[in-house]
């Protein structure tokens, strides 16, 4: 039995690991890096608070093969890869993420390559320079927060519509503070434009920058929909309860860029997915009945700087309760979650 997973990120890495113990089949991952990507810490990798990587091999049980490449085309039983190699498979579980569509003038936080780059543009600034963020939502809060906090010599701006609009409102306005506290100029408004060292926003205002940052994760990789797979509006697998492709049953999808009802792009509903497929996999080689996915969300948590989080804490369908976290007690938790996501994928033990 070949199994290929393709994308080495939370749900990818989960569902090798859960694969390798469950299974006696040969297990091909193919990534783009040697490295896992700590994606949640990206805003970390931008500020220089965390290097938000880790090698493959030491997140990958042993017995799994690792290929460096992109996959291009998958076929017929068939992945091919960017260098022209193709490799066989009996099973495989689509686990690509999401990207990001930055505005032109910004530099994308949420992937790696953005980060890199963002990082490297910061690094140039000088004492008094002005970063705007945009993007309303959690990438673009800690985005801003982190630098905010790293680089207390520099302006810093997050321009959103709604910031924290999915919080509850106490929730909303600890946010705030924390942003307030951290001297985070918030303005909400949407932006048009961002051209000649401006930021243009709807309501006309133009805004000076130095380095514009785009805090926003949305789409994801064509490759399903290249593949001839059926996808929804944003491109997602369409899969059915079991996570395998509406098309093809040998193909199994979990994470960002699987379409899942009730799911958002998140680490939180990635990894569950990740161990649905992989168990679902595993059934499917020893021929049993495959179990149904079920979504479920705890909480949404943004980290402000190192000292200071909010955790939402919500209800199992993501919508938000009252009640919330914050404080150094947020930061505590937030942490704890963020090394509980390494330490669930590297461990490979299904907790659903
Ligand atoms: C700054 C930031 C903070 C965040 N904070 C949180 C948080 O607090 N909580 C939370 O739940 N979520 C958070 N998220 C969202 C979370 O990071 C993503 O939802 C999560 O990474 C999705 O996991 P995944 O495994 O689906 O995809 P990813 O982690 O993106 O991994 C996908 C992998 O597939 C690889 N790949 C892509 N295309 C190909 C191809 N064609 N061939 C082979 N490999 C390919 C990629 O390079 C990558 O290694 C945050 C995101 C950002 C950017």
């Amino acid at each position: 039995m070949q199994i290929v997973v393709i994308g080495a990120g939370y749900a990818g890495t989960y569902a090798a690991n859960i694969l390798a113990r469950k299974t006696k089949a040969d297990i091909t991952v193919v990534n783009p890096r040697g490295h896992f990507v700590e994606r949640v810490r990206l805003h970390q990798r931008v500020s220089g608070t965390s290097p938000a990587h880790a090698p493959l091999t030491s997140m990958l049980r042993a017995g799994i093969t690792t290929r460096i490449g992109t996959v291009e085309k998958i076929g017929d039983g068939l992945v091919t890869l960017d260098d022209g190699a193709s490799l066989e498979f009996d099973l495989a579980v689509l686990a690509v993420g999401s990207t990001a569509q930055p505005m032109p003038g910004t530099i994308p936080a949420g992937t790696w390559e953005g980060a890199e780059q963002a990082r490297a543009a910061l690094a140039t600034l000088h004492s008094g320079a002005v970063v705007t963020v945009i993007g309303g939502g959690p990438t673009g809060i800690e985005t801003a927060a982190e630098i905010a906090a790293a680089r207390p010599d520099l302006r810093v701006r997050l321009v959103g519509t709604a910031v924290a609009g999915g919080f509850a409102e106490g929730a909303r306005r600890r946010v705030r503070a924390g942003l307030d506290r951290l001297k985070v100029e918030v303005v909400e408004d949407g932006v048009t434009a961002v051209a000649d060292g401006q930021v243009v926003l709807r309501s006309g205002t133009a805004l000076a920058t130095d380095l514009t940052l785009w805090g926003i994760v949305s789409g994801v990789p064509d490759l399903a929909a290249r593949s001839g797979l059926t996808v929804d509006e944003e491109g997602r697998l369409v899969v059915d309860e079991f996570l395998r492709s509406v098309d093809d049953p040998r193909v199994f999808a979990a994470g960002d860029c699987a379409a899942v009802p009730g799911a958002r792009m998140s680490c939180q509903a990635s990894e569950p997915q990740g161990a649905t497929a992989a168990l679902n996999v595993a059934r499917t080689i020893q021929g049993r009945e495959l179990t149904p996915h079920v979504v479920r969300f705890v909480a949404v948590c943004v980290s402000l700087g190192r000292a200071d989080a909010v955790a939402q804490l919500t209800h199992f369908d993501d919508s938000p309760r009252r009640a919330y976290l914050a404080g150094r007690t947020g930061a505590v938790l937030k942490e704890q979650v963020t090394r509980g996501t390494v330490f669930g994928a590297k461990a490979g033990i299904p907790f659903r």
